[in-house]
Formats: C-alpha cells, structure tokens, sequence
C-alpha cells in the first residue's frame, strides 16, 4: 500500500490509537482514507475515517474519544463516561421535578391558609359593624323610613367611623328618628 495513493494524508498503518491498532487502508470516503483497523479488546475489525483518527490523535486523549463498533465490547459508547452523565442527568432532572412540585403544593398551601387568614379577620373586623347596621336598619324599619333610603350593609361599612357613632349615638337617644341621605 503506497503512500503515495493518499495524496496529502499521514499514512496512519501500524499506528496505535486508543484501544485501537491501524491494520490498513480500507478505502476512500469523499477523497479521504477510511482506514481497517482492529480493537484491542474485543479484535473486532471496523473502518474508521480519517478524520475520527486524527481528531481521537490530536485529542490527546484516543481512549476516550474513539469508540469501538462492537456494541459488545468494553470500549464501546455504551460503556464509556458518556452514558453516566445521561442516567446521573435524568435522576437529577427528577429529583428537581419533585423537588419543583412539592415547593408549588407547599406555595398553594401557604397561599391558601393566607386567604382563610385574611378572611377570618375581615368577618371579624365587619361584626360589629354588622351588629350595628342590624340595629340601625331595624330601627329605620320601625321608624319609618322608607327602605331605598335605608343604607345596605355594604354602604353602612363605607361610612366614616364618627358618622356611624353619631347615628347610633342618635337612634339609641331616639327610637323614632329618621335617618336619610345616607344612600348614594
Ligand atoms: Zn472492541
């Protein structure tokens, strides 16, 4: 086998490269050598380009670059630190999934028990003004007042703290007193 036919291309025979031994040339692939050579595991002879023997060479480090074709053999892919970050990558890809739905459950829980929170005290901040509103709406019944002038719930806890005291300050006073103006 003539150099001579690799026209610009280092003649890899004999060279050892990784696991690997150069047997020969085994044929062109796009003008560039594809080269027999044979594992020294499992002795299974495949073609390589030139191109995969020059990178694995000038890697520096050929075992762990060029893998055997022989999915049996202890140098093949499967075997090699490639597929170990895959399988260490899944488990950790779950590990955050578990770790992103219990933060979520936890966040919900706590949005939840917020709102209850924040729920109890508006009722009881609105008690007694819910106490109060009984009184002067039924007040206001009796008084005669006629009911679209009669403030609802909702009105009565919009009104100013003073103004409130004062009305009931007044219909205490007065059972028969009138109370309008209050309804927008
Ligand atoms: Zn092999």
């Amino acid at each position: 086998m003539g150099t001579g036919f690799l026209r610009g291309y280092a003649d890899l025979t004999g060279f050892k490269i990784g696991h690997f031994i150069v047997d020969s040339l085994a044929g062109t692939r796009n003008r560039a050598p594809l080269w027999e050579i044979t594992c020294g595991h499992c002795r299974v002879s495949q073609t390589f380009e030139h191109r995969q023997l020059c990178n694995a060479l000038e890697s520096g480090r050929p075992a762990e670059v060029l893998f055997c074709q022989n999915s049996r053999c202890r140098c093949s892919r499967k075997n090699n630190v490639d597929e170990t970050p895959s399988l260490f990558e899944i488990r950790q890809q779950e590990r955050e999934k578990r770790k992103r739905a219990a933060q979520q459950e936890a966040e919900d829980k706590a949005r939840a028990e917020r709102e209850l929170a924040a729920a109890t005290a508006r009722d009881a901040a609105l008690a007694p003004l819910r106490a109060e509103w009984a009184e002067y709406s039924a007040q206001q019944i009796q008084a005669g007042t006629p009911l679209h002038e009669i403030a609802p719930l909702k009105r009565w806890v919009e009104l100013s703290d003073s103004l409130r005291e004062r009305i009931v300050t007044a219909i205490r006073k007065d059972q028969t007193i009138k109370v309008t103006g209050l309804r927008r």
